[in-house]
C-alpha cells in the first residue's frame, strides 16, 4: 500500500498533495423508553484527496479507491481554479508508521447481543424505579483504520478504537418532568461501561428526587463546580475560542486572545493534548500525519499558545500542536481539541466548601450555549452550600457569564482532577468527534445563576 500510494502522489504539479483512505466498523444501539430503535453494526470504506496550489485547496471524497491517480488531478485542478498566492503550510519532518490500538476489552470482540443483554439490564433498572416516565440510551463502538499519505513522503497506518453511552432516566409527577443523564466513555475500553449497576439506580432515582427539589433563588453566588461541569466549561467555553482557525477568521476574538496576557491567576493551568495517553481524544497522529502534542493553552494565567493546524500554524507564525482532525473520510480535516483540561492545584473540596457562607454546588453538565466568549449553562444537579457544608439538592441551576471574568473569578483549583469521556465535540458539521475534557473541582466568585 505505502509505495502504491507513493507513486500515486509522485510527479505533479501542486504545492502538497495527501490520501486518507478509511476502513471503519461501527456499531449502535438506541433506545426510547422499552422501545428499541436502532440496532446493528455498518462497515463504510472510503477515502479522499486533499490538495494545495498557491494557496488554494481542492478536496475530493470517494467510496472506491481506484483509479486514485485521476481523484489526485481533480483536487488539484479545483485547487488550481481558488489559489492565487503562495501557499502557507507549516514544514513538518516526514514520518512512517504504524499505529495499532491497544485496549483491555475491545468492544468489536464482545457479542452485538452481550451489549444489548446489558443495554437491557441498565433500561430495566431505570424503568422499574416508581415515578420515572421513560428513558433514552444510546451506545456506540467503532474501530477505524486510517491510512495517511503525503507527497512529502509520510505514511501512516492508525487503528483506531472508540467508545460512547450514554443513560438518560425521565421523572414526571403532576405535569413536572426532571431528567438526570450519564455520559461514559473511553478510548475503546469496554469494560468502561460495565457494572454500572448501582450508579443506574442511583441516577434514576435522583431524576425522581428532583420532582420535589426547591429552585435556587437567582443571583450571585461563590460557586463550586464539579469536575464533569468544570471541564465542560474548560472544553465549551474556553477550549473553541482557543482553535485558531476560529481566531484567524475573528477580529475580535484575535484583539482578545493575545499571547502572553493574563486570564487568571498563577494557579490556572489548562491544556490541551493529544499526546495524553488513553482517553478518547488520545491519538499518536492527527490527520495531516503531525505527531500529537500536549498543549499549554494557558499556563499559570497566562494565554501561552493555541490550537493549531499546518495551515492555521503557517497563517499566524506559530508551530503546529498536531490538532487537526476530521470527522471522518467525507470531510477535510479542521482545527480541534483533543483532551482538554485544568491542572489540578492542591486544595482539597472539603477546605474549598469551608469558607462559603452561602454558595452554590453545580455538578455535571445538561446542556448550554456560547456566543464568543459568552456562555450560558445548565448544571444537570446542584445544592446549596451553607455554612461550609453541602445542604439541600436544588432543581438543575443555570451559570451565565464572560468567560474571561469567569476565568478571573476562580479563586480555588482542587487536588481531585478527573477526567469525563462521555458525548462528543462538534464543530461545523463535524459531530460527534471524540474528546475528553476535566478538571478538578473549582471554585468561582461572583458568578451569576439562574433558577432552572
Ligand atoms: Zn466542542
Amino acid at each position: 500500500m505505502r509505495d502504491e500510494l507513493a507513486d500515486v502522489l509522485k510527479g505533479h504539479n501542486a504545492d502538497y498533495v495527501e490520501i486518507r483512505l478509511e476502513e471503519s466498523q461501527i456499531t449502535r444501539i438506541i433506545y426510547r423508553g422499552e422501545r428499541l430503535e436502532e440496532v446493528g453494526t455498518t462497515s463504510s470504506v472510503g477515502g479522499n484527496v486533499r490538495a494545495l496550489v498557491k494557496d488554494g485547496w481542492g478536496f475530493v471524497s470517494f467510496n472506491h479507491a481506484d483509479k486514485l491517480r485521476d481523484k489526485v488531478e481533480l483536487a488539484i485542478k479545483q485547487a488550481r481554479l481558488v489559489g492565487k498566492e503562495d501557499s502557507k503550510f507549516s514544514q513538518i519532518e516526514p514520518v512512517v508508521d504504524i499505529v495499532i490500538a491497544k485496549t483491555k476489552r475491545n468492544p468489536t470482540t464482545v457479542p452485538l447481543a452481550s451489549k444489548k443483554q446489558l443495554l437491557d439490564e441498565y433500561n430495566d433498572i431505570i424503568l422499574s424505579t416508581p415515578k420515572i416516565q421513560t428513558s433514552n440510551i444510546g451506545y456506540h463502538d467503532s474501530r477505524r483504520k486510517i491510512t495517511f499519505a503525503n507527497s512529502e513522503g509520510t505514511y501512516i497506518e492508525q487503528n483506531k478504537l472508540d467508545l460512547n453511552l450514554r443513560l438518560t432516566a425521565i421523572a414526571t409527577e403532576d405535569g413536572q418532568v426532571q431528567q438526570i443523564g450519564l455520559s461514559l466513555g473511553s478510548q475503546g475500553d469496554f469494560s468502561a461501561i460495565e457494572g454500572l449497576q448501582d450508579q443506574v439506580r442511583e441516577m434514576a432515582q435522583r431524576a425522581v428526587r428532583l420532582l420535589s427539589a426547591p429552585h435556587a433563588k437567582g443571583g450571585e453566588y461563590t460557586v463550586v463546580l464539579d469536575p464533569v461541569l468544570a471541564g465542560v466549561f474548560a472544553h465549551e467555553a474556553f477550549g473553541h475560542l482557543s482553535e485558531s482557525d476560529f481566531v484567524y477568521e475573528n477580529q475580535r476574538l484575535c484583539d482578545i486572545m493575545v499571547l502572553g496576557r493574563r486570564f487568571g491567576d498563577e494557579h490556572l493551568n489548562i491544556v490541551d493534548g493529544a499526546a495524553v495517553p488513553g482517553l478518547r481524544g488520545s491519538y499518536k497522529y492527527d490527520d495531516e500525519g503531525v505527531p500529537a502534542a500536549k498543549t499549554y493553552l494557558i499556563r499559570e494565567g497566562i494565554l501561552e499558545s493555541r490550537l493549531h493546524s499546518r495551515e492555521t500554524a503557517a497563517k499566524m507564525g506559530e508551530m503546529p500542536t498536531g490538532n487537526a482532525r476530521a470527522l471522518n473520510y467525507v470531510f477535510p480535516p479542521i482545527v480541534r481539541m483533543t483532551n482538554t483540561f485544568i491542572e489540578p492545584g492542591s486544595v482539597s473540596l472539603e477546605d474549598m466548601l469551608s469558607d462559603i457562607k452561602e454558595g452554590i454546588y453545580a455538578k455535571d453538565w445538561y446542556g448550554g450555549t456560547t456566543s464568543l466568549e459568552m456562555f450560558t449553562f445548565s448544571a444537570a444537579e446542584a445544592y446549596m452550600i451553607r455554612n461550609g457544608k453541602l445542604a439541600e439538592l436544588l432543581r438543575p441551576v443555570v451559570l451565565s457569564g464572560n468567560v474571561f471574568v469567569t476565568l478571573n473569578n476562580i479563586n480555588a483549583i482542587g487536588n481531585d482532577l478527573q477526567m469525563s469521556q462521555g458525548g462528543g465535540c462538534g464543530k461545523g458539521q463535524q459531530v460527534p468527534l471524540p474528546v475528553s475534557n476535566g478538571s478538578p473541582h473549582i471554585r468561582i466568585r461572583r458568578c451569576l445563576i439562574g433558577g432552572g
